[in-house]
């Protein structure tokens, strides 16, 4: 932790677009102050130790440049959002071999009501990213069956047709499934096959899970039954907007059984700069209006948190609430990175589990244990009375739970 300038790139394959085991890709926007070109001047230089070795005197909120708090080098960003920046790498200060995965803004394109032309989308990622993931139309649960349908069917077509499209040799396209129930993965996957040679897809995502976040449960069952689908292709796989701190465990865990390359995103980082929200531990603290502490102090000591005194948080400026986000960002990779040593020694990441999560990841745990011994079937009908209690919580949702 005393290092200078921490770099998360020890389990990464530097500058290959398929990464080895489970890699966490941070979801940014033009626009969110990381984005924004800010640079922040750390008011207690002297009296920090940290500092006096350092050789910034001002730090950049952008995870990815020279002079930011700490290097990682991973993100996702929607063409919806990065399609009005045709040199996004230049203009952002954006290196070649940093990995940038490009999400084709379907989920934005309907639910802002936008006109994205497919074939934009797919010249934009090409020029700017490594992975491009197909032009999707996400499923809600309250849609009909026959929308359902439709948007599956118009999701497989227009995946295809970036196939036919694509230009750039090493650029890598992922095909998006969308479904939440064991029929909806199904027919979009004998759609997929139906259609064309599915083997030329270079990775296979599964998106739609947003409005189900929180979710723990229907998560992991919809991931299984996506996984039981497309794991005979042995191809990488991205989970799209995965948030959610019991989800982390569960997701390395089926790495580990799978033995694929597993990308997953998220943006929840970024509740630093919407809510002022500060991840600490297991609990949220809120700085500035929703402020639930009496804190003289930041209680963290990561590379953000300790060049910042507490003030930083508090001001009304962006700046601190970006500083926040980067410090929940950290968090979260860090995390990962933990469970993913541990997972090491199987057993001792089993106990770590059962010490420090709940009962429900455990099951889940099991629930895992028994889809790879039995199949998704046996595995679905012995957990389904543990997996329902569970999920119907929220009673409008009851409609995906037909499994
Ligand atoms: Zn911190």
């Amino acid at each position: 932790m005393n290092k200078e300038k921490i770099n998360f790139t020890s389990s990464c394959a530097p500058g290959v677009p398929y990464m080895k085991n489970m890699i966490f890709i941070p979801a940014n926007m033009p626009g969110s102050q990381m984005m924004s070109n800010i640079n922040f001047i750390p008011a207690n230089l002297p009296g920090v130790p940290y500092m006096n070795n350092s050789k910034h005197k001002q730090f950049k909120l952008s995870w990815w440049e020279e002079n930011s708090f700490y290097y990682y080098p991973y993100m996702l960003i929607s063409a919806f959002y990065g399609i009005q920046h045709k040199d996004f790498r230049k203009k952002f200060n954006i290196s070649d071999d940093f990995i940038i995965i490009g999400d084709s803004g379907g989920f934005q394109n309907m639910t802002q009501n936008a006109n994205l032309n497919k074939l934009n989308v797919l010249r934009w990622q090409e020029e700017n990213c490594q992975i491009g993931l197909t032009f999707d139309e996400p499923i809600l649960g309250n849609d009909s069956e026959k929308i359902k349908l439709k948007k599956q069917i118009n999701t497989v077509k227009n995946a295809y047709y970036a196939l036919d499209n694509k230009k750039k040799k090493d650029f890598k396209l992922y095909a998006v499934f969308q479904g939440h129930s064991l029929d909806e993965q199904k027919t979009i996957h004998d759609a997929y096959k139906e259609e064309g040679d599915i083997t030329k897809f270079d990775g296979f995502a599964i998106g739609g899970m947003v409005p189900i976040a929180g979710n723990t449960c229907l998560i992991t069952k919809i991931l299984l039954t996506f996984i039981d689908n497309v794991k005979q292709y042995k191809k990488p796989l991205h989970f799209f907007g995965i948030s959610g701190n019991k989800l982390l465990p569960l997701l390395i865990y089926l790495q580990l059984k799978l033995n694929i390359p597993i990308t997953f995103d998220s943006s929840s980082f970024g509740g630093g700069a919407i809510r002022r929200e500060f991840l600490f531990e297991n609990n949220k603290l809120f700085f500035g209006r929703n402020k639930n502490h009496n804190l003289k102090e930041i209680p963290c000591n990561c590379p953000v948190c300790k060049l910042c005194l507490i003030d930083d948080f508090e001001s009304k400026d962006s700046k601190s609430g970006g500083l926040i986000s980067l410090h929940n960002l950290y968090k979260i990779i860090y995390n990962i990175e933990k469970l993913k040593s541990l997972s090491t020694d199987i057993n001792l990441f089993k106990d770590y589990i059962k010490k420090n999560y709940p009962e429900k990841v455990n099951m889940l745990i099991d629930y895992i244990d028994e889809y790879f011994e039995n199949g998704l079937l046996l595995a679905n009908e012995k957990f389904k009375f543990k997996l329902k209690i569970n999920d119907t919580k929220k009673s409008t949702q009851n409609k995906l739970f037909d499994f």
